[in-house]
């Protein structure tokens, strides 16, 4: 779920009570996805637990991920994992000549769910604001 109004928001904390996943914490500005807590599967029980208008009701987030330089695979290490736990096939493997394939996220494709992000084993993939080419 991506958020329609932070403003709106109370801080009361039924909306981390209520996520199944465990991600969400009250922040100082209010609501927010912890940092690396896991994967949102957009169940909605956010939206249907919050008593104010904070949750839109689509399945995207207002950030998409990126992956860094300090991906395994570019550094000559075999990894696919980013690829593998993706839910909407937005990352690729890359061929190359001498080394391990490379990691390609599609901005368009991602939802921003942070399945990869809570998964790669070098901590190389985090979240960056959906520039108007992603939307
Ligand atoms: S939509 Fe995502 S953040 Fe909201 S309750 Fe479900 S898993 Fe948690
Ligand atoms: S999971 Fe991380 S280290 Fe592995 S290929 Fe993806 S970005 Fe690179
Ligand atoms: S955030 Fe989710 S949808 Fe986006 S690339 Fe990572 S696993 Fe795929």
């Amino acid at each position: 779920m991506s958020l329609q109004s932070l403003t709106a928001c109370t801080a009361c904390g039924a909306c981390t009570e209520a996520c199944p996943e465990d991600i969400l914490e009250i922040a100082v500005d209010g609501v927010a996805i912890k940092p690396g807590a896991g994967e949102c599967t957009f169940c909605g029980e956010c939206a249907a637990a919050c008593p104010e208008d904070v949750f839109a009701s689509d399945r995207r987030m207002a950030h998409v991920m990126q992956i860094s330089g300090d991906c395994l695979a570019q550094a000559g290490i075999a990894c696919m994992t980013c690829r593998d736990v993706c839910p909407e096939t937005a990352i690729s493997m890359r061929p190359r000549v001498g080394g391990p394939f490379l990691p390609e996220l599609d901005a368009a494709s991602c939802t921003g769910c942070a399945a990869c992000s809570s998964a790669c084993p070098a901590d190389a993939i985090h979240a960056i604001e959906r520039g108007p080419e992603n939307v």
